[in-house]
């Protein structure tokens, strides 16, 4: 999808490579593997420390579970880079899966389609944060936010790469752009690369 827009993108597998980037994207897939594998390949404080200094960052689906402050479920224990509760699985098992039209604020046109594949939802939200999109209630459960923002990070239920719609992607490439030319995290950057966070 990035491709598609024209931008240039890296795939993450070491944690020094967070410095070569302005924005991040952890995407769906499973949050308990994912937050298994961020502790393993120590990932999580320097993670905070790019995104507390600006950096872009957009969770989609397991990423927005695993970027949340807390959870209605036991496992994983999310990283808590963003201030918002979430429930996992929320819509039922894979066979409920399914596809839905969004009004998405900040996207001009007409509604996205969009996929939730064993889905989470928003279920809290903390002072700073804009709710983007939210699928109508039904029958099964009442209106839930499915899109959400604060300053540079982004998080969504559904996964934005399965249609070919870049609408959503261009959004985040903007906040990944703003974080680029942003002179404060310039400095932060400096600041940590020259003193790496002390790993215990
Ligand atoms: N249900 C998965 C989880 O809890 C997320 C599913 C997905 O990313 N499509 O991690």
């Amino acid at each position: 999808m990035l491709d598609m827009i024209g931008i240039d993108s890296i795939e993450v597998r070491k944690v020094q490579q967070l410095s070569e980037i302005d924005g991040l994207i952890i995407p769906g897939g499973e949050s308990t593997t994912i937050v298994k594998l961020l502790n393993m390949f120590d990932f999580v404080d320097d993670l905070k420390l790019h995104v507390e200094s600006g950096m872009a960052l957009w969770g989609t689906c397991a990423g927005m579970i695993v970027i949340a402050r807390e959870l209605a479920d036991p496992y994983p224990t999310p990283i808590n880079l963003i201030d918002i509760g979430v429930s996992r699985n929320y819509f039922g098992r894979q066979v409920d899966s399914f596809e839905a039209e969004l009004n998405i604020k900040g996207i001009e046109g007409d509604p996205m389609r969009a996929v939730f594949i064993r889905a989470p939802i928003v279920q809290s939200t903390g002072d700073n944060i804009e709710t983007l999109a939210t699928v109508p209630a039904t029958d099964d459960h009442p209106e839930q936010a499915v899109a959400v923002k604060s300053g540079r990070v982004l998080a969504t239920s559904f996964h934005p790469e399965l249609t070919r719609d870049t609408r959503l992607h261009s959004l985040f490439v903007q906040l990944a752009e703003d974080a680029r030319i942003d002179e404060n995290r310039t400095n932060a950057k400096r600041r940590l690369t020259e003193e790496p966070a002390s790993k215990v």
